[in-house]
């Protein structure tokens, strides 16, 4: 995480989130892709024994 602040516009993925919630933390789009995609790694990956 870069740990910016991200302004939460109407485009956003989580707008609708942040409206519900809007003192939760959120994260760039850019972090947020990536968490993602670490996570799909992730799941894909067999777990070391
Ligand atoms: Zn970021």
């Amino acid at each position: 995480m870069c740990g910016r602040e991200v302004e939460i516009e109407p485009d956003h993925n989580d707008y609708e989130k942040y409206l519900e919630n809007p003192k939760a933390v959120y994260i760039c789009t850019l972090c947020t892709a990536k968490t993602l995609k670490e996570a799909k790694d992730a799941q894909l990956e067999p777990k070391p024994m």
